[in-house]
């Protein structure tokens, strides 16, 4: 977890873009500002203090906490909140529900609704966050390696998730990330499907998307896995998704917007006329959560950074077929960007 100084700086830095007292109420937000993880906590950010407001369950980790006033309330504990709040308060719009910001209004606050403000700040890694997340990719690394000995024909989708699951606990991962997808044949070709029943075939593409938790920070990989020789237009469409990686990697780079990259990455595979086979973003990024800030994809208003992490990651999806999708986690630096997982982009064959 980040030293005091850090997450002092953090609250400092939030303080000065506010305009009123925020009220944090999502998780991975309250986490990131004073380090604390509960699944019922929320910081009011005020010019002069900050108050961790939880219920009875968390009043003893809470007090560990540095650098805040902490209030035990109720267990509901927004009621909670309008007892010792009054004024302009500005609250996260994502995570405060309608029946929360009616209780808060109901007992005289004036809520200003506010997006996005804690997210700005997570989405520009420090050197620490870096490091963490470094760690993480290289346990998904060497999960990855394991992974490419273990026999995929025969076996079905379910089993070899749960079989790298198990990998990631060998490895020393605190958690997985999400749930892990091993896509095979036709499942492979739904983006973002997850194991099935289904037993792997010979001759086709196995797609496994999965990433652990190493601190509170996240991995996020993908490879495409080949169990045997592939049919031409497979083997294809696998140089070609490798292309579109390599044009994708060159394209996170400061000042460009997440729109410009997702555009470059779809050159290669437009010029194979697999456009509409690619029908998501490029990546997003990833730290305390799997899918946050910044995003690239074709709508994107965002411009990269240095420390901005974020995942490259297009593919080609035949349906009913078989697909193919090639991710890696990179961090943009001043230079260029730093690619934090390792595991090969050969296309592997399995048994
Ligand atoms: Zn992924
Ligand atoms: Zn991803």
């Amino acid at each position: 977890m980040a030293d005091v100084a850090t997450l002092t700086s953090r609250v400092d830095r939030l303080r000065a873009s506010l305009e009123e007292p925020l009220l944090v109420t999502n998780g991975p937000n309250v986490f990131y500002l004073v380090g604390f993880r509960s699944t019922n906590a929320a910081l009011l950010v005020e010019p002069d203090r900050a108050r961790l407001f939880t219920d009875f369950r968390y009043r003893d980790q809470a007090s560990t906490v540095e650098g805040v006033e902490v209030v035990v309330t109720e267990r509901s504990l927004l009621r909670g909140i309008a007892k010792h709040v009054s004024g302009r308060v500005g609250f996260e719009t994502t995570t405060l529900t309608y029946a929360e910001w009616d209780a808060l209004r109901t007992a005289g606050l004036e809520l200003v609704p506010r997006v996005g403000a804690v997210e700005r700040l997570r989405a520009v890694k420090d050197d620490d966050e870096v490091a963490t997340m470094r760690e993480a990719c290289e346990i998904t690394d060497r999960v990855y390696a394991a992974m490419a000995e273990e026999r995929f024909v025969g076996r079905t989708e379910r089993e070899l998730a749960w079989r790298m699951e198990q990998l990631f606990h060998e490895h020393g991962a605190d958690a997985v990330a999400f749930p892990i997808i091993v896509g095979s044949g036709p499942t492979g070709a739904l983006p973002h499907g997850r194991a099935t029943e289904r037993v792997v075939d010979a001759n086709t593409t196995v797609v496994i998307d999965a990433g652990c938790y190493v601190d509170g920070y996240a991995s996020d990989c993908t490879r495409t896995f080949a169990t045997g020789e592939l049919p031409d237009d497979l083997a294809r469409a696998y140089e070609v998704c490798r292309q579109a990686q390599q044009a994708g990697l060159g394209a996170t780079r400061v000042g460009v917007s997440g729109r410009d990259a997702d555009a470059a990455s779809r050159v290669p595979i437009g010029e194979a006329d697999w456009g509409e086979y690619y029908g998501h973003g490029l990546g997003h990024g990833v730290g305390i959560l799997v899918h946050e800030s910044p995003v690239l994809r074709p709508e994107s208003e965002d411009v990269l950074e240095p420390g901005n992490v974020v995942t490259v990651e297009p593919g080609i999806y035949f349906p009913g077929r078989a697909g193919i999708r090639i991710e890696d986690l990179v961090v943009v630096t001043e230079e260029g960007n730093d690619v934090l997982t390792g595991f090969t982009k050969e296309l592997v064959l399995v048994r």
